[in-house]
């Protein structure tokens, strides 16, 4: 991609709405601009990077076995009713309308009704399961306090999951296999998380946990074991039932990206979704519900990397792995090189944003560093007469010359 065409309104200030790095980054990046209170556009820098998050969701979550559907954004009331939830919400977090016909409807905040619903008109015998099913989707929740970006928006974008079992047994075995996945998600992404025992809250059920991404700015307080036996969100803490005493604890901040729960009934039981047995009885589906925030992962990935210059971005969720920079666009040498390696990347299927603007060093030099791609390649006139090019890794500042056409190992 060429600096000059693409769509990358990066600033130079700092927005004065911004509270946190994140927020601030993403902004000044040109990566996301705000429409509404919690509501956002994704620029396409933005979108490269939750295109790289929701690849290794989506990679994870096949390999777990779970399948990918496409459930409605809007759903009808009657399925909430079945529930009780649709009166449970009735300030805050459902986004409720009517349409023509007089039929009330919401905006999905999540999707164990519709997916319940999905269940029990298809599913029938206890051959079909375990079952689980997943989609990558916006989600609306008209949350009470938006705040810091897209890290607690209003419109946002998540990964959902529901298994469907026979019993508990089987129930806790697709926890395991999900909670697994997600170890192997956030381990793939390079951050830096925890695991702690959550209130089930809204959703129901008796078995929750938390993937939390450690960071000063997080909303979330952690109490942790050092020996690693205990670990809860305070909301969760019971004197009681830990056996560490309470100054021994330590505390963390912690962004919540993942919630993982075990359902058990609350679902399948008011929405009549069973399964056959074998000896021809019904049981109601056991189920459990897996979220990640993807929209919100990003900016916890900023959050703990992140330095004065600009965002520090891992190789997996960069938006590109190179930022080519020539830094005389008007002499032909350089010129001539710095095609040349566009073109070279591109056949290697390295991903390059190539700075070919008439821009002074400084501004081509602080663009990408707050961009902050893995790696910078820059063209200038003293190090192409001697046949290479200086490459700079942007976490760890270090320069190094290499001949014209090679790269730096580990690219
Ligand atoms: P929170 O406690 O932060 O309000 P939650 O526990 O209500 O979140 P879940 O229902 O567990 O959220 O949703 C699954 C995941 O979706 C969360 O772990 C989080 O990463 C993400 N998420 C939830 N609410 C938001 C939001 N308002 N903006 C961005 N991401 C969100
Ligand atoms: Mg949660």
């Amino acid at each position: 991609m060429r600096c000059s065409s693409y769509f990358l309104p990066t600033l130079k200030e700092n927005p004065s709405e911004a509270k946190v790095p994140s927020h601030r980054l993403m902004l000044r990046s040109g990566m996301i601009r705000m429409v509404t209170a919690g509501v956002y556009n994704w620029l396409p820098l933005g979108l490269r990077v939750i295109r790289k998050v929701e690849n290794i969701v989506r990679e994870e979550m096949d390999k777990a076995g779970a399948q990918e559907v496409f459930m409605p954004m809007v759903q009808p009331a009657e399925l909430w009713q079945e529930t009780g939830r649709w009166d449970k919400y009735d300030t805050g977090l459902l986004l409720k309308f009517k349409d023509r016909h007089d039929h009330a409807a919401c905006l999905g905040p999540t999707h164990e009704e519709i997916v319940t619903d999905l269940f029990r008109g298809n599913v029938k015998s206890y051959r079909e399961v375990p079952v689980m099913l997943y989609q990558i989707q916006t989600k609306f929740r008209d949350e009470t306090r938006p705040r810091f970006g897209i890290m607690r928006g209003r419109e946002f974008m998540m990964k959902d999951c529901y298994s469907f079992d026979i019993n508990p047994e089987n129930a806790l075995k697709s926890y395991n296999i999900m909670k697994d996945a997600y170890h192997k998600i956030f381990t793939r992404l390079g951050l830096d998380y925890r695991v702690v025992l959550s209130d089930s809250g809204d959703i129901g059920g008796d078995l929750s946990e938390e993937f939390q991404v450690l960071a000063e700015n997080g909303e979330d307080d952690l109490l942790f074991d050092p020996n690693g036996e205990y670990a809860v969100n305070v909301e969760k803490h019971n004197p009681e039932k830990c056996n560490i005493p309470e100054d021994e604890l330590q505390k963390a901040k912690g962004i919540e990206v993942g919630n993982i729960f075990y359902l058990g009934e609350t679902y399948s039981k008011p929405m009549k979704a069973q399964i056959r047995l074998q000896d021809g009885s019904d049981v109601n589906a056991f189920m459990g519900c897996y979220g990640i925030g993807v929209s919100r992962t990003v900016a916890a990935a900023i959050e703990q990397n992140n330095d004065e210059k600009g965002i520090v971005w891992s190789k997996e969720m960069a938006p590109f792995n190179v930022g080519l920079i020539n830094l005389r666009i008007k002499d032909d040498e350089c010129n001539k090189v710095a095609e040349e390696m566009y073109e070279l990347m591109q056949q290697k299927g390295i991903e390059v944003l190539y700075d070919d603007r008439d821009e002074n060093a400084g501004t081509k030099f602080a663009n990408m560093d707050l961009i902050g791609l893995p790696w910078q390649a820059v063209i200038g006139p003293k190090s192409i007469k001697n046949g290479e090019i200086e490459w700079k890794n942007r976490k760890t500042d270090e320069h190094i010359n290499l001949p014209i056409g090679t790269f730096p190992e580990g690219i």
